[in-house]
């Protein structure tokens, strides 16, 4: 391990224009040094500021093409000073594949959708690379060697890559319910991991406490400011990938409501730094009926949030009582976009939709996404050729054991067992058999897996 106190070493500056922290609803300031997350008047979680009229100079300056394809193409408008803490994390997450989706735009009726894929995201399959990455940037900027995280699965995946890559030791908190592979990959990963009875909202609170008690820094506790500001990214990377041009419509999953309140403010900074216009994009979100506070108070047209007790199988998105709310009901309301929730069915029905026409395997959180946008596109929500994102924000292998489908055949090792099996397989597809049957008979089910 290196020590990040190491004094020998010159730290150089990164082109950050931050300029320090600030708490929207009190308006107090701080400087980028400070070290509390939450604002010590009111408890809001502090936000980043920059010098945007210094960053749009420095973005003419600096082309684009010279950038690095990753997040921290974003220099400027990223809150980490200390480049050797950037370098050590691994410049690597962000600017994933922005995919044309023809196959399942003609499903949707639309012309020109996409799918902005998280779930190949480097070096842990989902959009938590991003808020993590800065976290752990910031971290070791602060001379820091552990860290610690509550997580509803793949914020654990997460710290346990990037902390592996940096070199620090990480703690991974996980409520009672979550896909076990998450956990496993952390253990795979080198992590520690403690599951804790609870539910998240729960465990997020306890881990508060022992933030306190122990002076673990949590990546996404007492480091949030920094963890959010990674999830703007996924804003610029899509506007850049379609030319400068903003969608009319993103559509993405809501837990805590991070990646969707910091994508409206990703979008608002490309107005600021001059790299493009985009007032006319609608964010709409998709939450599960199993847990829909921040769904349900925009279809109700209320202000606040009312914490529900999660009880989705959408184990990513359960979040009861999501810490930026607020924010996405300002986000959603103030860009003109709307809500949907969907059943758990309608989850794996979005993920079968997804695999089958774009050959993408996406978790329930991509499923919610897909089964709403869906929704959204039957009630005719979008015009067919107006230009759609749907984000897919985490990979469907580490979901696996809650996937409905999965059974197959096994034949003896000899070519008239096999040719009886395919001769099924296609008489079921020719029949037009639903997939989740696997179209062969049970006689031939012998395994399971
Ligand atoms: C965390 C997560 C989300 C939701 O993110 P928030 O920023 O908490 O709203 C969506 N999809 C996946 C796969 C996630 O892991």
């Amino acid at each position: 391990m290196t020590s990040a106190q190491d004094q020998t070493e010159t730290r150089t500056q990164t082109r950050s224009c931050v300029t320090g922290l600030v708490c929207r609803a009190c308006n107090v300031r701080h400087p980028q040094s400070h070290r509390e997350a939450f604002c010590e008047q009111c408890g809001k979680c502090y936000d980043l500021d920059y010098d945007y009229a210094r960053a749009k100079d420095l973005f003419k300056e600096i082309g684009m093409g010279s950038r690095p394809a990753s997040i921290w193409r974003l220099e400027e408008l990223l809150p980490i000073l200390d480049s050797s803490a950037a370098a050590r994390v691994g410049k690597y997450a962000g600017f994933t594949p922005l995919i044309k989706a023809d196959r399942l735009g003609a499903e949707l009726g639309l012309r020109r959708l996409y799918v902005k894929d998280d779930s190949t995201s480097r070096p842990s399959l989902s959009y938590k690379d991003r808020v993590v990455s800065m976290a752990v940037a910031r971290l070791l900027e602060l001379g820091r060697e552990e860290i610690g995280c509550v997580s509803t699965g793949n914020v654990g995946t997460a710290v346990a890559a990037l902390a592996a890559k940096a070199g620090i030791e990480a703690y991974v908190f996980y409520p009672n319910r979550l896909e076990m592979t998450k956990a496993r990959a952390c253990r795979a990963l080198g992590a520690k991991v403690c599951q804790v009875e609870g539910n998240y909202d729960e465990a997020n609170r306890r881990c508060r406490e022992v933030a306190k008690l122990s002076g673990l820094e949590f990546a996404n506790i007492t480091l949030r400011p920094f963890y959010a500001e990674g999830a703007k990214t996924v804003a610029y990377e899509i506007v850049e990938q379609l030319g400068w041009q903003a969608p009319e419509h993103i559509v993405t999953a809501v837990a805590g409501g991070t990646l969707s309140s910091r994508i409206h403010k990703g979008l608002e900074e490309l107005e600021l730094v001059g790299l493009a216009e985009t007032g006319h994009t609608k964010l709409h979100v998709a939450q599960p009926n199993g847990c829909a506070p921040i769904a349900d108070a925009i279809l109700q047209h209320d202000t606040k949030i009312h914490p529900c007790e999660p009880t989705t199988k959408a184990h990513s998105l359960a979040i009861g009582k999501p810490g930026d709310g607020g924010l996405v009901i300002d986000a959603v309301e103030g860009r003109g976009g709307t809500a949907g929730m969907v059943s758990d069915e309608q989850i794996f029905a979005g993920i079968d939709l997804l695999a089958s026409t774009e050959g993408v395997l996406t978790e329930p959180a991509g499923g919610t996404t897909i089964a709403v946008l869906k929704e959204l596109a039957a009630a005719g929500r979008f015009d067919p050729d107006e230009v759609v994102v749907a984000m897919i924000t985490g990979n469907g292998l580490k979901t696996l054991d809650d996937h409905p489908r999965k059974e197959w055949p096994l034949a003896e090792c000899e070519p008239e067992a096999m040719l009886s099996v395919l001769e099924e397989f296609r008489h079921a597809a020719a029949a037009g058999h639903e997939a989740s049957s696997n179209g062969v008979s049970t006689q031939h089910v012998g395994m399971r897996a």
